[in-house]
């Protein structure tokens, strides 16, 4: 059974979902066995949703009704202009029309209590993105039927178990797994594919959480693993993990073949085609991660697995991210001790601030952090 993954370029519009429904029929039918015939397929909000759903619930929170009603009129006509262009038959037409109707109704219900309220918690926040998946996810699964196949959209929110960090929410392992394998696998062993929203789940009373941004590359390694998946595939907009970011590097090449390890430290540190978390869940069963390209599919992508062949050529990368900070921490006289520095780690990790990066100075004087931008502000209170 293979995960496949679609994010939001990959389904950004009416033709790009349309194309991702031939994907995954094309993988669907070319498996020769019926055990990889099964096919899970986890989506993202189309492109830009998040952020516009984001958007609406900061203006709602101050009190900008007209913004809110402004991204919900626009998200209705996005969803529904993909149905009709999409969805021949009347039928399907009519029902997902409906449904992308009545969930967008339901957002505006949430923007409402957020406008009441005048603020917007983390958890506020979780119910209002998690909408992006629900839509994107009712969508191509109505796609897949046009087209002949069984598919069945289902939230995330019934499967994916997590705690209640909102915005960053840290899955529970064994909940999840059970879920799994209660409701996907009888699907799938019915023949049907199984269309997920990516990004969202629930904690164990059933409230909202989400994965953090770009986390629906870490919902598909959860699924996979729950599911004891053959693979899984990341479909994004580049021909795999590449030596360098080819907005910069014109000549960057594809990496054909790396570790879970190596690929971890890429996917950390700059190469955006992969959330950091997703190698993790695969590491613990022993997936396969493929990276493609879902506007090139003849291309092999990278293979992720946890130990390459002798035979693949071993290419230097170069890693580059942007909107870091340096932070020193030191001691005007010779008071400085190593100490210090441990204190100073344990009350930042203590505060949830990530630190990326640190050394001491030769002369022991003090201690260099390097921390995400938006960390800096609260690192330097702690
Ligand atoms: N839609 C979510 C986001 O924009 C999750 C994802 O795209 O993976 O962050
Ligand atoms: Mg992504």
């Amino acid at each position: 059974m293979i995960v496949h993954k679609f994010g939001g370029t990959s389904a950004g519009d009416a033709p790009r979902l349309a194309s991702v429904a031939d994907m995954v029929l094309t993988h669907h039918n070319q498996a020769d066995d019926p055990i990889s015939a099964q096919t899970v397929v986890v989506v993202s909000a189309m492109s830009g949703v998040t952020n516009r759903l984001i958007s609406g619930a900061r203006a709602a929170a101050e009190g900008r009704d007209s913004v809110y009603r402004e991204i919900k009129a626009a998200l209705l006509t996005r969803h529904l202009d993909v149905v009709e262009t999409l969805l021949t038959r009347s039928r399907e037409r009519l029902d997902v029309g409906g449904l992308v109707e009545d969930q967008l109704h339901e957002l505006e219900r949430f923007y409402r209590s957020i406008a009441m309220l005048g603020e917007l918690t983390p958890r506020g926040s979780d119910a209002v993105t998690s909408f992006g998946e629900q839509l994107s996810c009712s969508v191509l699964a109505a796609v897949l039927r046009e087209r002949g196949v069984r598919a069945q959209a289902v939230s995330a929110t019934d499967l994916i178990v997590t705690d209640d960090s909102f915005g960053a929410a840290m899955p529970r392992v064994e909940a999840t797994r059970q879920h799994l394998q209660e409701q996907i696998a009888p699907l799938l062993d019915r023949g049907l594919i199984p269309v997920i929203t990516g990004f969202v789940a629930a904690t164990e009373t059933g409230v909202t959480t989400t994965l953090g941004r770009g986390g629906s590359d870490f919902s598909a390694a959860i699924i996979g693993a729950g599911l004891d998946a053959d693979e899984v595939w990341i479909w994004s907009d580049v021909d795999g993990i590449l030596t360098a970011d080819p907005n910069l590097v014109p000549q960057a090449r594809t990496l054909t073949e790396l570790s879970y390890a190596e690929a971890s430290d890429l996917a950390y540190f700059g190469a955006d085609v992969l959330h950091p978390k997703t190698i993790r869940p695969l590491i613990e069963r022993g997936i396969p991660l493929r990276i493609v390209n879902s506007f090139n599919p003849g291309h092999p992508g990278t293979l992720i697995v946890e130990s390459p062949g002798a035979d693949r050529v071993l290419l230097p990368s170069i890693i580059s991210t942007t909107g870091l900070s340096l932070i020193a921490i030191g001691s005007v006289d010779d008071s400085w001790a190593l100490q210090m520095a441990a204190r100073a780690l344990q009350k930042l990790s203590e505060a949830g601030v990530d630190v990326l990066m640190f050394s001491q100075s030769f002369s022991e004087h003090s201690l260099n952090l390097i921390v995400r931008e938006q960390d800096q502000g609260h690192c330097l209170k702690t």
